[in-house]
């Protein structure tokens, strides 16, 4: 959903700072650093950062959008984001606390939209449910994970969706025909769900989701989770900040063969590199910054369409200012 974004109205974002503060008081924040909130523990602040608590914070933040027209991003557990070093010049939304219920009824388990995937995965082992332990080892939230489709092991949580409940906080237009911030029920079907994809609007928040299961014995779920643990322990950099696949795979071959055909595993730019691990994951030491990222980022997809002719597509998104598209070199270099 974010996206390339042009410069701030400086009003604009006072107006908005003065009016979600009165309305939303204590969860408001000037210049909070994005870095902590994300995964690969990169980036600069965000302008304007609420931290919502209710559905009338949402209704708040979407009356404010409406008369602002300021950008907005949602950021869940930013596991699968990469946040430019100027950071994001708009509002941030990240669902609090209040959204990070987990229950079970009968064969479903109902989420919150700040609801951890290894929490839900653990609670369904302990109420005897199989179906999504998978979620054990996708460090991301219910919310981006619906968003994303998030999955593992050929098991995505579209697969398991009952219902999502979605407030369109942003371009009303977009989303369903509701007042602005008021919670909409939306079921798979309507959610144009593909391969770690969606079609839910822009500007459209995941507060809930319901999942169908199925009776399985404690222990065959706590074994396919730690099975799914151990598999991760295995083959991905477990202990560096990263922003799990870079690349979506492309049709020819798996993105991180496309890295490793390319002879990039290990390829340093500043701070980051390709992991010795597994090639489709950037790892970033202390002191990387985006850029550095973005920097490899570019020359893996000029290097796999020139010397292969093979297209790739980035799945971790990319959050505000990174220069031209990516499929066109930085100004002042050869890519
Ligand atoms: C080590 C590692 C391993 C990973 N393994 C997998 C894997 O096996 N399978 C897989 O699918 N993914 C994997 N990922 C990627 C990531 O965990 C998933 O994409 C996850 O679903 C992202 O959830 P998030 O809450 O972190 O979303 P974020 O990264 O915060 O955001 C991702 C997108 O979702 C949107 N979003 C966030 N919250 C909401 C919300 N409540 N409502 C609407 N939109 C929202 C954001 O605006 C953004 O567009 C991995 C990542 C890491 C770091």
């Amino acid at each position: 959903m974010p996206a390339a974004v042009g410069p701030v109205d400086a009003d604009a974002l006072e107006a908005a700072a003065g009016q979600l503060a009165d309305r939303c008081p204590g969860r408001v924040s000037r210049g909070l650093p994005l870095a902590p909130m994300t995964t690969f523990r990169l980036g600069g602040p965000a302008a304007l950062f609420l931290r919502a608590e209710s559905g009338a914070d949402l209704v708040a933040l979407a009356e404010v959008l409406a008369a602002t027209r300021l950008p907005l991003l949602v950021i869940g557990r930013g596991s699968n984001l990469l946040v430019a070093d100027a950071g994001w010049p708009g509002v941030a939304l990240h669902l609090g606390q209040r959204f990070r219920r987990v229950e079970v009824d009968g064969t479903e388990l109902e989420a919150g939209g700040a609801m951890p995937l290894p929490g839900v995965a653990a609670r369904s082992a302990a109420a005897s449910l199989g179906g999504i332990a998978f979620a054990v080892a996708i460090p991301g939230t219910v919310g981006g994970g619906v968003r994303m489709n998030a999955g593992a092991h050929g098991t995505e949580l579209a697969d398991r969706l009952v219902w999502a409940d979605v407030v369109q906080v942003a371009d009303p237009a977009a989303g369903p025909a509701r007042p602005p911030g008021e919670p909409t029920r939306v079921k798979p079907e309507e959610l144009g769900f593909s391969y770690r994809r969606s079609a839910l609007p822009p500007g459209a928040v995941v507060t809930a989701a319901r999942f169908s299961l199925a009776p399985a014995t404690e222990a065959a779920v706590r074994a396919e989770i730690d099975e799914a643990r151990r598999w991760r322990r295995d083959n991905q950099p477990v202990n560096q900040p990263n922003c799990g696949s870079v690349f979506a795979n492309p049709p020819e071959m798996a993105a991180g063969r496309v890295l490793e055909v390319l002879g990039m595993k290990g390829e340093r730019s500043g701070g980051a590199s390709v992991s010795e691990v597994h090639a489709n994951f950037i790892v970033a030491a202390d002191g990387a910054r985006s850029a550095d990222v973005l920097v490899l980022i570019r020359r893996a997809m000029r290097r796999a369409r020139d010397e292969l002719g093979i297209t790739l597509r980035t799945e971790v998104q990319l959050v505000g200012d990174f220069g031209p598209p990516l499929d066109q070199p930085p100004e002042g270099s050869g890519g």
